[in-house]
């Protein structure tokens, strides 16, 4: 099956930084011409074909990216800064997994809490 426009251009929005967790609202406003039904659907779509992964960085909405992203986060409840944990442990899972018979496409692993910054106010 051949991605669409709308997903290429979805993935191309994370191209660069090394974290690059994006809101879906942030999506939307720099894709102002896709309407927002196109654009979750697309979202759900990378999402269930494993190029990009879901994660919670607020309650409000979720966050996106890709999911060969070999980093975790951790989240600010007061600011809502998000600090990127620039560690990846899957292969203690992985092991594990297997003898399950269940192959994951993506994982996630947030810390919620508060920040250095927030803790000295
Ligand atoms: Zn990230
Ligand atoms: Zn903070
Ligand atoms: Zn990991």
């Amino acid at each position: 099956m051949d991605m669409s426009k709308t997903s290429q251009s979805i993935l191309s929005l994370f191209k660069g930084a090394v974290c690059s967790a994006k809101t879906a609202r942030e999506i939307r406003s720099k894709l102002p011409r896709v309407n927002k039904v196109t654009i979750y659907r697309n979202l759900e779509n990378l999402v269930r074909s494993g190029k990009l992964r879901r994660i919670s960085l607020s309650e409000q909405e979720f966050s996106y990216e890709p999911a060969k992203a070999r980093h975790h986060h951790a989240i600010c409840v007061r600011c809502e800064r998000i600090e990127m944990i620039d560690a990846c442990k899957e292969e203690n899972f992985s092991r594990y997994l297997k003898k399950k018979g269940f192959v994951p496409t993506y994982h996630t692993l947030e810390f919620f809490g508060v920040c250095k910054q927030c803790l000295t106010k």
